[in-house]
């Protein structure tokens, strides 16, 4: 039977079903739900038919075929399901989060309505020391007294801010001007709809341990709506993307260095990937020490 012969009916996942108007709440005031989803596997599966013909499915079964796909990177057929979220959070993860162009969105307006007295309050074990590895990242705890005095002034700054809003809202500024007082941890909420190619897209960069640990929470909670939606997408995802790890042609030199049975500093030196400054001092950052977490990364099972 050629392709659009077939009797079609509108792909439902029970377990997606089971999610949708779900709230799942992410941070002090955040949430995702999933609103709604078009296709699933199969409909991958019935896309990807379309360019190879019906003899596909005696060649690889379904499974394989996704798997293929997603290993190739034969992208379009996973284009062919969406997600449509409702998503509330922080103005600093939200300004993350829309960086990433390949979305549909609608946003609430503070032009129209008034922001809600909420704002993110971190819980002192997410208050840690600025890494000094990693420019964008943080590290080991700060002292006890640190992380309270951090979270008393933000919630002593958010409270005088809000009192502005509210009483420039109540002298006659619109609500336009008056929004501008309110910091980064306030809290804003949108629709936003994604193919999954996209939507994979953003996992991997988000879900990624060098994204802000405030973002990573919410790809957490998108990535079990995938699992729900395409269960053997995101296991072929989870397989050749997350679990994968690529090399650049010095780190292949290094490698057959390794598999020749030399040091991991024989190979990076065999293959002209730094470890030291010319001071003589470890680097602490650099292709050389990035190859070496990759094999830590390897030998440390999953
Ligand atoms: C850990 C981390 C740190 C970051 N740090 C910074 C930072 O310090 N400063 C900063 O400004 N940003 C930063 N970003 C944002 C980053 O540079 C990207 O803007 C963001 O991750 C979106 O990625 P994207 O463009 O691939 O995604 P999308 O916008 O979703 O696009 C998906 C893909 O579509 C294609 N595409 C979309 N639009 C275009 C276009 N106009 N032209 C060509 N191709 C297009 C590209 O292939 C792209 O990969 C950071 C991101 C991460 C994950």
């Amino acid at each position: 039977m050629a392709e659009g012969d077939a009797p079609m009916t509108r792909p439902s996942v029970p377990e997606a079903e089971r999610l949708i108007g779900v709230k799942h709440p992410v941070l002090s005031h955040g949430f995702v739900v999933l609103v709604d989803y078009m296709g699933n596997d199969a409909a991958i599966v019935q896309a990807a038919r379309v360019s190879y013909g019906p003899g596909t499915k005696t060649i690889r079964d379904d499974r394989g075929l996704i798997r293929y796909l997603l290993r190739h990177r034969h992208t379009t057929p996973f284009e062919m399901v969406e997600f449509k979220f409702l998503v509330r959070l922080p103005i600093y993860v939200a300004r993350q989060w829309i960086r990433h162009r390949t979305a549909s969105v609608n946003e609430t307006s503070y032009r129209y309505s008034i922001a809600p007295d909420e704002f993110d309050l971190p819980p002192l074990e997410s208050i840690r020391k600025q890494s000094a590895r990693n420019r964008q990242g943080r590290e080991e705890p700060v002292a006890p007294e640190v992380a309270e005095r951090f979270r008393t002034d933000l919630e002593r700054v958010t409270h005088d801010a809000y009192a502005a809003y509210l009483a420039a809202l109540e002298a006659g500024v619109a609500r336009e001007t008056a929004r501008t007082i309110l910091p980064l941890a306030y809290y804003t909420q949108w629709y936003w709809k994604i193919d999954l190619w996209n939507l994979l897209h953003f996992l991997s960069l988000r879900l990624d341990a060098h994204s802000q640990e405030e973002i990573r929470v919410y790809a957490a909670e998108l990535a079990k709506a995938v699992q729900a939606v395409c269960p053997i997408a995101y296991e072929a995802f989870d397989d050749f993307v997350l679990g994968s790890v690529s090399l650049s042609r010095k780190e292949r030199i290094a490698t057959r260095s390794l598999l020749a049975g030399n040091t991991p500093e024989k190979a990076c030196a065999d293959a002209g990937l730094p470890l030291s400054r010319e001071d003589g001092k470890p680097m602490t950052t650099g292709e050389g020490v990035e190859f070496l977490a990759k094999l830590e990364g390897i030998r440390k099972p999953d």
